[in-house]
């Protein structure tokens, strides 16, 4: 009898979320961490951008600022990145007039094994989407991995996926990827891509 072969079951959003960046992310890029937290993301970045790329990766902490530096030093990573110690609502402060963002990446929520109360926050993290939008390439994408199960997680939840359903058909696409019968508020994802 033949044996099926091996399939891959469905993606976690985490998994989902970088399978939707490397499809698009080309080597010389320039793209956005807008959360580093332990520096997973980052690091998945670097990797894609290559030598002639750029990555600009946020946070406020300094604890994950360390983490990260030292993930990308051991990785032989970090010529690529610039590491920002500043909200990511911030971003146009860092990024040229006209710079073209092929993709961004945001972890919500708060870091995990730290402090529980510094968390994002919608008013900041749709500020943050509204400026990566104006600099997003064409077929570019922004992903969004939502932690909701913390305080004020729920209201974030809703304001991005208001966000989203909001932008111009003409422009953008954008969809939401979810497991309905999880425990643990497992994250919701969200990608918002500019048409080409
Ligand atoms: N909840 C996720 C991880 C989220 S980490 C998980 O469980 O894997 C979110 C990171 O965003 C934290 O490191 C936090 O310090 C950072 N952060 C919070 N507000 C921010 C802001 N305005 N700009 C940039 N980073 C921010």
């Amino acid at each position: 009898m033949l044996e099926r072969k091996q399939v891959p079951m469905l993606a976690t959003s985490l998994a989902f979320s970088h399978q939707l960046l490397e499809e698009v992310i080309q080597k010389g890029d320039h793209v956005v961490d807008a959360t580093m937290g332990n520096g997973h993301d980052t690091v998945f970045l670097a990797g894609l951008v290559g030598e002639a790329g750029k990555v600009y990766a946020f946070d406020i902490q300094n604890q994950a600022l360390q983490t990260t530096q030292a993930k990308l030093l051991q990785k032989a990573l970090i010529d690529r990145v610039t590491l920002i110690s500043d909200g990511h609502e911030n971003i146009k402060n860092y990024l040229g007039k006209n710079e073209v963002i092929q993709a961004a990446i945001f972890n919500l929520g708060y870091l995990p094994r730290s402090d529980k109360t510094i968390i994002t926050k919608p008013s900041t993290t749709l500020q943050a989407l509204r400026v990566l939008c104006s600099h997003l390439g064409k077929k570019g994408r922004i992903l969004i991995v939502a932690y909701y199960g913390h305080d004020g997680g729920l209201e974030e939840l809703h304001q991005v996926e208001n966000f989203c359903q909001k932008l111009p058909q003409d422009e953008f696409q954008t969809l939401t990827y979810r497991f309905l019968n999880q425990k643990n508020q497992p994250p919701i994802l969200f990608c918002i891509e500019r048409k080409g």
